[in-house]
Order: C-alpha cells, then structure tokens, then sequence
C-alpha cells in the first residue's frame, strides 16, 4: 500500500472535515438571521470583530475589544432565552487538540497517526476481529494462561521498549492462542500502533502470488511495523516459494528490528523438522524471542 497517498487522503479528509464543521455554524447563524433583531446584532458583531482584528496588528484597542465582548454576550443571551445551544456558534472538531487540522506544534497530531495506523492495519488483516486482554474469561484459564496472558499484557505495554521484539506462541488447536495472537493485535492498535495480521495460509498465498509477480502485498507484511503470523505450519509447502520467502520474510524483519509474533500448535522438534535449521534459529532465537507454551485443554466453548 502506498503510505504517501494514504496520509494525502487523510490529510484531505481531514480538511474536508473542517470546512463542514466551518458550514453547520455557517448554516446555523444563516437562519437565525432571519429575525432582524438578531440579524442587526450579528452584523455589528461581524464588523466590529474585523476592526478589531485590523487594528490588533498594531496596538490593542481596548474599546473595540469591549465592543465586540459586549456583543458576543448579546448574541449569547439573545440564544439561551430561546434555549437555543450556544455552543453551535463554534464549529465542532472531533480533535480538540489539533481540531482537525492533522497537525499540532508543527507535527503530525495523534489522532491523524492512529486513523493512519488503523487504516493500514485494516488493509493488512482484513479477516480478523480483534480483541483485547480484558476479554479474557478467567473461568477458563488455567496457572499457565495466567501466567502467558500477563506476560503478553506487560509485552504489549511495554512495546516498542522491549527487550525480545518476536513472540512465539506454541499450542495445540483449542489451547487459545489465536484468542491470545488477537488480543496482541487490538491492544497494538489501540495503543496507536500499526498491525499486519495474516495467518501462515493467507501470507503463504500472498508469497506465491508475489513469486508469479501478480501481487505486492507481501511486501507490505514484510516491512510492516508489526507482524502477526497465525497457525504457522498449516500452510502447504509450495516449492520454492514457502521456506524461501518465510525465510527471507523472518531475516529482513530481524535486520530491521521489526517485531514478528507468531502461533503455531507445531512442537519446537515440528518446526525445526518442517522449516530447517536457518528458519528455527531465527525464529527461536532466545535472545530474540519470548516463546510462551499454552497448555492443550480445549477452551473453545
Ligand atoms: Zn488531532
């Protein structure tokens, strides 16, 4: 995906979003000027508000200031004894840091970084719900999931300080590591992070296709910010395509110091058996990777 067009898109959205706020108040004043009386208050009030902007480049003019207060009260009173809001006199931003502009002390405002993130991670993991860590069901956990859940928690809050950046989650089917892998995704996002969630088949399918040179996505997986793989081991092996691009995959994401996490119900002999030593040394490395092993019992109920 092409980050340069889509933050071009947002920041256009964004501009679009001030000019409607800018015409509801516009719309709003329009129609109260329908009664003279009102009408006659506002025209002085837009007059001497422009005087008063005129003349504050030069010295401040404590008279007309009084003026243009004076009638800003008016206008005030005049809408609260007809119980109409006052505050639709001022356009409604849905950032009260930035109010919409995207920018704030001459960066980029967190709420146009989170709509960028969540537009990417949305892009990337078109088939997943994500979820959060409060969604744990506690009833169903046994000393093992506790224990996994708040190693993932303090991973996730501590993210991007911390001292392994991949995640291995080793567990049998049932055992709760998609729901784990799902929540690590949601608590990422929310945290304003952006996210690539694939299962092995899906980036599998992606790799083949890049191979063929019909789709770039793959690209995209690789070099996102964060990667999350589920299922490793249930993809087929392609010739030529699956080892070589997982491999590739994992190599470049460990050179650029890119978190990758990933579920597999794969024994470590499994993985070592399915994807040679040059993939499970990356993909194990304990210096690397936190590798957390969820117990079998089935929690799908
Ligand atoms: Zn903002």
């Amino acid at each position: 995906m092409d980050r340069k067009k889509l933050i071009a898109d947002l920041k256009q959205q964004f501009m679009l979003k001030r000019v409607r706020a800018q015409e509801e108040v516009d719309e709003f004043i329009e129609g109260l000027r329908i009664d003279p009386e009102f009408d006659k208050m506002y025209s002085q009030y837009s007059q001497k508000s422009l005087e008063y902007w005129r003349e504050s480049f030069n010295e401040e003019n404590l008279m007309l200031k009084h003026d243009v207060e004076d009638l800003k009260l008016k206008i005030e009173k005049y809408l609260s004894d007809r119980n109409i809001d006052v505050s639709r006199l001022k356009p409604k931003y849905e950032c009260p840091i930035c109010n919409d502009t995207g920018v704030v002390g001459g960066r980029v405002c967190k709420c146009l970084l989170n709509k960028l993130n969540s537009e990417i991670s949305k892009s990337c993991s078109s088939s997943t719900n994500f979820k959060t860590f409060d969604m744990c069901n506690p009833n169903i956990m046994d000393e093992v999931d506790k224990k996994a859940k708040d190693k993932l928690v303090s991973w996730c809050e501590n993210y991007p300080n911390v001292s392994k950046i991949n995640i291995n989650i080793l567990g049998v089917a049932g055992s709760g590591k998609t729901f784990f892998l799902e929540c690590l995704a949601g608590s990422l996002i929310n945290k304003g992070h952006s996210v690539c969630f694939k299962t092995a088949f899906e980036l599998n399918e992606l790799a083949r296709l890049y191979h063929i040179g019909k789709s770039y996505e793959f690209m995209d997986c690789v070099n996102s910010e964060i990667l999350l793989i589920d299922d490793l081991g249930t993809e087929p092996i392609i010739k030529n395509v699956s080892k070589e691009y997982l491999y590739n995959l994992i190599n470049t994401r460990q050179i650029k110091n890119l978190a990758t996490i990933i579920s597999t119900n794969l024994s470590l002999n499994d993985l070592l058996d399915r994807y040679d030593e040059r993939i499970f040394s990356r993909l194990v490395n304990k210096n690397l990777s936190l590798t957390i092993q969820l117990t079998s019992k089935d929690k799908r109920i």
